[in-house]
């Protein structure tokens, strides 16, 4: 327990981190890696070297100090981070150096403005929250053992098929070289890659969401390739999975995880996503046709144009087999071919108007997943519509801790 006057030290102090979250997370990982060179296996250094994880950490550390006295007002913030902890295998030891480089990342952003007292009192909430998470995860750590082929750490997989979806994404069926069982999961939760890529020095850990229903005796993940761009070098992984994986191969993967999964029955439900978005989405829509039958789908899908678009011929014929199923795509640069066989519903992007146009009212669960940009939008027209944030839930790629800040 923390006595009070901690609790207003560290509430009082938490938005100065968040104002400094950026410089502290920068000096937080030099110090971290500086100290801990194993941990560069764990953490995206792509996102290291964008300066995403950065700002995310500190920013989740502000929103933890500001709500140290009723942790239940982040409770999704926690869950998110105790999913990814689980996804990646983080080790309870393993938060003790993560806490001294923080307490010294902070002490050398703030500097003379760090007292010892705040440091003090920074120190002894960082390890309540240490332990509040550690116990967490302990308990999710069990769930996965418990659950029928449920496994912690790594379990290897064969790809017994490569599928073109489209120009930019290929799904991947794998199964366990064991022969054994795998765990069911809930739609939307991702599985873990763990990449060790020949001239590579450390691994490459990614997340991949689950593109199909559970309960059958593979996985299935759907990768888009990030080409380079003028500003960007390619994707490291989807660049190997797509060009240097090939079926017959082995993969190294941690169990499902995550906490972008339906949470309600009946109601009727919208899935939207963008481009690559669509891998989770697909997930739900298989998983609702096969348990909830009668329960209204409404599938919006948008991308660029029909050659980016994946798996659009499984959800048409979805559509036309479910009266429960009603499907739309939107297209912002459609193709001469999309234009003349009319294969989309709108031109441009998906907006409120539109929205409105196409669905009854807003009495129904949002789920969504795209892009950023994507992302912003729909919560904002969603917001704008009246619908409550219970209503809205997303996922996102990439580690910034919410699609507001
Ligand atoms: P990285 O090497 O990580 O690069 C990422 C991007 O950054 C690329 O576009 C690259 O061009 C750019 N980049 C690299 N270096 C720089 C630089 N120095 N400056 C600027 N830009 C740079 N992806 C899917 O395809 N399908 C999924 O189902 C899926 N599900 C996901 C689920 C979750 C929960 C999360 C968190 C992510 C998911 N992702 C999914 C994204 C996936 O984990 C990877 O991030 C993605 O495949 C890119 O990884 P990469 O190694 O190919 O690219």
């Amino acid at each position: 327990m923390l006595d009070k006057k901690v609790i207003d030290i560290v509430k009082s102090t938490a938005p100065i981190l968040k104002e400094h979250n950026q410089e502290i997370g920068e000096r937080f990982y030099t110090l971290l890696f500086s100290r801990a060179p194993e941990l560069y296996n764990m953490f995206n250094q792509t996102n290291q070297k964008r300066g995403l994880q950065q700002g995310a950490l500190a920013y989740g550390v502000y929103l933890a100090g500001a709500n140290i006295d009723n942790l239940q007002a982040v409770e999704s913030m926690v869950e998110r981070v105790t999913e990814k902890h689980r996804a990646l295998h983080v080790q309870p030891e393993q938060y003790e150096v993560v806490g001294e480089a923080l307490l010294d990342a902070v002490q050398d952003v703030l500097d003379d403005s760090a007292t010892d007292e705040i440091i003090d009192a920074w120190r002894k909430a960082y390890q309540v929250l240490a332990n509040y998470f550690i116990d967490m995860e302990k308990k999710l750590f069990q769930e996965v053992e418990e659950q029928p082929g449920g496994w912690v750490g790594n379990r290897t997989f064969i790809v017994e098929r490569k599928v073109k979806e489209s120009d930019l994404v290929t799904s991947f069926y794998l199964k366990p070289e064991d022969g054994h069982a795998i765990p069911t999961y809930r739609a939307g939760q991702y599985l873990t890659l763990q990449a060790d890529i020949d001239g590579e020095k450390y691994s490459h850990m990614r997340h991949y969401s689950l593109s199909d229903a559970p309960n059958k005796n593979y996985y299935r993940i759907s990768v888009k390739r990030e080409d380079a761009r003028r500003d960007a070098p390619a994707g490291i992984v989807s660049t190997y999975l797509h060009h240097d994986v090939q079926e017959g191969d082995k993969l190294q993967l941690r169990a499902p995880a995550g906490d972008f999964t339906i949470r309600t029955k009946d109601k009727p439900i919208v899935l939207l996503s963008g481009g690559v978005g669509i891998t989770p989405m697909m997930s739900m829509f298989n998983t609702l046709i096969e348990t909830e039958p009668n329960r209204e789908i409404t599938f919006i899908h948008a991308n660029a144009n029909s050659k980016v678009h994946a798996m659009r011929e499984h959800v048409e014929n979805m559509e036309n087999k479910h009266p429960n199923v009603t499907s739309y795509i939107c297209y912002s640069h459609p193709t001469d071919e999309d234009k003349a066989e009319k294969r989309f519903d709108k031109e441009g992007f998906v907006e409120l108007d539109w929205l409105k146009s196409v669905l009854s009212d807003n009495q129904k669960d949002f789920y969504f997943c795209g892009p950023l940009p994507f992302l912003q939008a729909m919560d904002s027209a969603l917001k704008e519509w009246g619908v409550p944030e219970e209503n809205r839930t997303y996922e996102l790629f990439s580690p910034i801790s919410t699609i507001g800040e």
